[in-house]
């Protein structure tokens, strides 16, 4: 009798299992928009060949390459149909779904075909065939005794939002071609598509102007005397640009240059100062060495600004082919104006009343040189100060509702508050479940709605500089990001997201990503503002869930935000009233040392029992601190 139950109930399991191999979820991120399981496997083997439509001759060529130098197989590519048996099938084809990047993809056990109107999609439907085989496919080489299977399944699948970007800083601090090479790499996977590169800023020019050479060999480069780095330091030349460029179009990824003005200029004034309104001489200097915001701007007065802003674009829109430029815009101080004689005889002749006016007067000059190029300005919130023309695209940092005005007043916006798309912002701020909870159409009547192009992640690099520290701020929040950007709205779904995230952890390994490990895990308590009422306070949070076992355990406190750290004393582990487990050593949670760790040596238990951690701190200086408080458990090596 028990023999035969249990006979049945493996027949079950097996047919259970042929019928969804959508149980062994593949894990994908973002979450297609229909997905279902087929029954069947799809095995690469020598057999396999790929079927390529003219149209896809570079996609195929970008998959074949991958699939190569991980499986070892020769995978030839044919253009012709007719070939019996194995077949990955790149076919030419509408799709249930309209837009460039729509695609369908099914795998069955002889046949995998992906099927797009256009090379975009195409390159998105690779993608996903690359998240669906085991992490090890992201490798830089063949791991070897490997079995290379795709589960059955069928999506049809298209971006809820056209623009799916991440902007970097290389302004603040230069990262490599190769880092930025990297992150395309790493954008595609996750279906990521706009790359915006902030080239500009008082902290340094990063990109080689031919009319004007000393610029970028100037303003690329700290003085001396601040000893900055070399690893930080550096500009881009056109020809590097180019390529970039060329190898962010393969991947179907469009870069946005961003040339700041008139604001956040200071690094061009030290080399030009004959664009400020008042004489100089002006020095540039590290983000840590002085204000964030200086006044010395663009002077909106001289004809000799707008030509040399003519010049630059000039050479940026040639360099770049992006349909947007980035003019920036933001946190302009506008004291100069007030009192420089040139933009207030500007005013007058124009017919303006504020300094407000004189800026967005300023915008319109550039916008009609872009107008001439075909090209749309975008810009940071504050350009919709003063008014700017309907065309201009507004890119909403500020907290949700200037995104929200500008897209009701009819302008097309790129949603990046600070509230949940500001990657430099700790993650005791903003985690994957606040990046994942951010609907960019929430509270939009539909005629507004049309005007949200789609969200970014924004990464300022004042305080974040090394690749490995940059990774850890992007990944693995950046994921939430991916899929809040393409994926139907499924914001109730978090332990889902949750679940397929953990295992992509696997594949950021495997892309040499050095992500934040506390991310996923979720905080077992916090202290905010008023918690810690002053003097020394004990904290106690419930731990019973997080105790999995005896053994070492690592507490770990994060500053969120606030002026002032919180001094921590001691971390106790309690069974019961009994404390079990002990660190005491003193150390500060704030801004300048934003996590500190305590190890707990967790003795063997009897069954059950509940357990409690108490942090002993104080917020001598202050009690303005916010934090959260993380248990893990090493890793056994
Ligand atoms: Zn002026």
């Amino acid at each position: 009798m028990k023999s035969i139950v249990s006979l049945f109930l493996a027949l079950c399991a097996s047919l259970a299992g042929a019928q969804t191999s959508g149980h062994d979820d593949p894990n994908l991120i973002p979450q297609p928009a229909h997905l279902q399981g087929l029954p069947g496997k799809f095995v690469l083997s020598e057999k396999a060949v790929l079927l390529a439509a003219p149209a896809f001759t570079n996609e195929a060529a970008l998959l074949r390459r991958q699939l190569q130098t991980v499986t070892g197989l020769p995978l030839p590519v044919l253009t012709e149909a007719g070939v019996a048996g194995h077949t990955i099938a790149l076919l030419q084809a509408p799709t249930g779904n309209t837009g460039p990047e729509a695609y369908s993809l099914e795998v069955t056990s002889n046949q995998v075909t992906l099927r797009a109107a256009e090379p975009a999609g195409m390159f998105r439907a690779t993608q996903t065939l690359l998240q669906l085989l085991p992490a090890k496919v992201l490798n830089t080489n063949s791991p070897g005794g490997t079995r290379w299977e795709l589960p059955g399944v069928r999506i049809d699948d298209a971006p809820r939002f056209e623009w799916r970007g991440l902007m970097l800083d290389c302004s603040r601090t230069f990262q490599s071609v190769e880092y930025l090479k990297q992150t395309l790499d790493r954008m595609a996977l996750y279906k990521l598509n706009v790359l915006h590169l902030h080239l500009t800023d008082d902290q340094g020019w990063r990109l080689e102007i031919k009319k004007y050479p000393d610029l970028a060999r100037k303003a690329g480069f700290f003085p001396a005397k601040y000893h900055e780095p070399a690893s930080t330091q550096g500009f881009y030349t056109q020809q590097q640009m180019r390529e970039l460029v060329a190898y962010a179009a393969a991947r179907h990824i469009l870069i946005v240059p961003e040339i700041e003005m008139p604001g956040h200029s200071l690094a061009l004034l030290s080399v030009m100062p004959q664009l400020a309104c008042t004489a100089g001489p002006f020095e540039f200097f590290p983000y840590s060495k002085g204000p964030g915001i200086t006044e010395d701007v663009l002077c909106a007065g001289k004809e000799e600004t707008f030509d040399f802003l003519r010049d630059v674009l000039e050479e940026v829109t040639a360099i770049f082919p992006s349909p947007f430029v980035h003019i920036g815009g933001d946190e302009v101080p506008r004291a100069r104006w007030q009192h420089c004689p040139l933009c207030q005889q500007r005013m007058k002749q124009e017919g303006l009343k504020t300094e407000a006016e004189l800026q967005s007067w300023f915008n319109r000059q550039i916008e009609r040189m872009l107008a001439a190029k075909g090209r749309r300005v975008i810009g940071w919130d504050e350009i919709l100060e003063g008014g700017i023309s309907s065309t201009t695209v507004v890119m909403g940092w500020r907290g949700v509702s200037y995104a929200l005005a500008a897209a009701q007043s009819g302008h097309d916006v790129v949603m990046t508050p600070n509230s949940h798309c500001y990657f430099d912002y700790t993650y005791g701020a903003i985690d994957s479940a606040r990046v994942f909870s951010f609907d960019p159409l929430a509270g939009l009547p539909p005629e507004a709605a049309r005007h949200v192009l789609g969200v970014q992640a924004s990464f300022w690099s004042h305080i974040d500089r090394e690749p490995e520290l940059v990774d850890r701020q992007l990944f693995p929040r950046l994921l939430a990001l991916a899929e809040r950007g393409w994926s139907p709205d499924n914001r109730g779904n978090w332990s889902d997201y949750r679940r397929r995230a953990q295992a992509n952890l696997s594949r950021l390994e495997k892309l040499g990503i050095h992500y934040e490990p506390l991310d996923l895990l979720g905080p077992v308590g916090e202290w905010t503002l008023g918690s810690l009422a002053g003097g020394v306070t004990n904290l106690e949070f419930d731990v019973t869930a997080q105790i999995t076992g005896s053994g070492e355990h690592e507490v770990t406190a994060a500053y969120v935000r606030g002026r002032h750290p919180a001094h921590l004393h001691a971390v106790e582990l309690l069974r019961g009233t009994e404390v079990v487990a002990r660190d005491q050593h003193e150390s500060l949670v704030g801004w300048q040392t934003p996590r500190q760790t305590y190890r707990l040596r967790v003795p063997p238990a009897g069954a059950g029992g509940s357990y409690r951690l108490r942090l002993t701190l104080d917020l001598a200086g202050g009690t303005n601190s916010f934090g959260k408080v993380y248990v893990t458990k090493p890793a056994t090596k």
